[in-house]
């Protein structure tokens, strides 16, 4: 039993509750971790996840030499790099954790195949949600798509303790040869705008743990009154270190559960609130597991003959925060200065685009995909989908959001629109200037214009979404 095993390293980029970490350990062989950069990665990212596992690497790459061991780098196919590995290295065995969307199982489901033909053990294990998909049935034994009795399923259900970092990594006597990190030019496509983005990450397991830790501390009390407030720093930002598995949602869950046990009436009742939000995740990935079709289409086909319009000139002056209405324009300044936007900005901007500006919703999920270093498959797809009405237990599409509602509702004092927002300013706030460095100089934006003109009246756009939605009713 002293060959090694290889440990395929994907949205799990931790050393601690990882489970195939110690199933790899467990053998007794050596260890060799690998991260490899195949073509079904490479489709999916956008240009700020790219660069955003860059740093991920980069940072565990660092810690396993400090522990003596190392992450091997390869590009290429994934089972035409692993049966080298196997070749150059002796394995036996392969092991890696889960994940959920179409294109990643069936690339793992051929590997997994071939792998065993060849006479290799080939191991997968769940480290990236709290329960498996098909583990959460409703009483007639099918999925849920609604997610208030999802939540009532998981509830009650105590995902295992996590575990504890492995003691030794095991490395092998002699590893095989790596790629270098910088050749895979990770940020190629995020230009001057990496520079600005990078001020606001936290990269990596422990950053991912120092912020779970201070959110618990200082922020899980209040949670469930200021969660909706983009002005106050009120939730945990850990979605960015949950998409490439720095952190477990075990980790995160058994957290929020000691402090409902420690806290009391209203700060217990945020504490639970936190964990109905990390159970949002579940159930996105829920849904794209037993619905896979809701990553690119409308998961109500009757959506199919809506007359949304394609990308335009109004989608583009979307995506660059020049809507003319500061809200919307605040929150897509937010995204492209900091490669996050606060969940309430998502929801609101999500629904100007595709009500307002009556443009498709899959243009909206690409520019997010592009643009936020939190890009999750599952939870962008079920969250375009719910904003545009298209997606089971979505918001109905009559629901318009008023920019000019949500802004004195969630940002009385404007502070957030002054935060992101420099024009007409005697004294903008650093993250709106830092925007204009942000963006590609061919777009010729500059902090001293003057602020646009509204790109459509909110009055109008709203009727206009709701005379097409009527239409296609009765046509219905
Ligand atoms: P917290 O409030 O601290 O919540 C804790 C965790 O719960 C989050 O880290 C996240 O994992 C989970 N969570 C919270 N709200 C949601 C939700 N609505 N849906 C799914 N999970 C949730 N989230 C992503 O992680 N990646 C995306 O690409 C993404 N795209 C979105 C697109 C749209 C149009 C919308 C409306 C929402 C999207 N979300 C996405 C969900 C949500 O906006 C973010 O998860 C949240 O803003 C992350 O901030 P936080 O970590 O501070 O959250």
């Amino acid at each position: 039993t002293s060959h090694p095993t290889l440990l395929w390293l994907r949205k799990d980029l931790r050393l601690g509750d990882h489970p195939a970490w110690a199933r790899a350990l467990a053998s007794g062989g050596p260890a060799i971790p690998v991260y490899i950069l195949d073509p079904v990665t490479e489709r999916a990212m956008g240009a700020a996840p790219r660069w955003r596992l860059g740093l991920s690497l980069e940072d565990l790459g660092r810690r396993l030499v400090a522990r003596g061991s190392r992450l091997v780098l390869r590009r290429g196919d994934a089972l035409d790099v692993l049966r080298a590995l196997v070749a150059e290295t002796g394995a036996r065995s392969v092991v890696w954790s889960r994940l959920y969307d179409p294109q990643a199982r069936a690339r793992d489901g051929e590997v997994k195949a071939a792998l065993r033909a060849d006479g290799i053990e080939a191991i997968s294990v769940n480290a990236s949600l709290l329960h498996e998909p098909w583990e959460v049935e409703t009483g007639q034994g099918s999925f849920f798509k609604v997610y208030t009795p999802f939540w009532r399923a998981v509830r009650g259900r105590e995902p295992s303790s996590p575990l504890a970092e492995p003691g030794t990594l095991a490395p092998p006597g002699k590893w095989p040869a790596s790629e270098t990190l910088s050749d895979w030019r990770l940020g190629g496509g995020m230009k001057r705008g990496a520079a600005v983005v990078a001020r606001f990450a936290a990269v990596g397991e422990n950053a991912a743990l120092d912020r779970l830790g201070a959110f618990v501390e200082d922020r899980i009390a209040a949670y469930k009154d200021e969660r909706d407030r983009p002005d106050i720093l009120a939730t945990s930002r850990l979605s960015e270190n949950l998409a490439y598995g720095e952190i477990s949602p075990r980790t995160i869950w058994h957290a929020g559960r000691s402090a409902m046990e420690r806290l009391s009436g209203h700060a217990e009742a945020g504490a639970e609130h936190f964990l109905k939000e990390l159970a949002w995740r579940e159930f996105a990935y829920h849904l794209l597991y037993h619905t896979p079709r809701i990553e690119t289409e409308n998961w109500r086909p009757e959506w199919d003959d809506f007359p949304w319009h394609a990308d335009n000139a109004d989608a583009e002056r979307w995506r660059r925060g020049m809507t003319g209405i500061e809200m919307v324009d605040a929150g897509m300044r937010e995204m492209y200065a900091t490669g996050t936007m606060h969940n309430r900005l998502r929801m609101l901007v999500a629904s100007f685009l595709t009500k307002h500006l009556l443009t498709h919703w899959r243009v909206g999920e690409a520019w997010f995909r592009d643009c936020l270093i939190d890009w999750d498959p599952a939870s962008n797809a079920m969250g375009w989908q719910w904003v545009a009405g298209s997606g089971p237990d979505a918001a109905p599409y009559f629901r318009v959001f008023n920019p000019e509602t949500q802004a004195a509702r969630f940002d009385p004092e404007r502070r957030y629109v002054d935060r992101f927002i420099a024009e007409g300013r005697d004294r903008p706030h650093e993250d709106a200037l830092s925007y204009f460095d942000a963006v590609p100089r061919s777009w010729g934006l500059s902090a001293s214009d003057a602020y646009p003109q509204p790109v459509i009246g909110l009055r109008e756009g709203r009727e206009r979404a709701l005379a097409a939605y009527q239409q296609r009713r009765s046509a219905t």
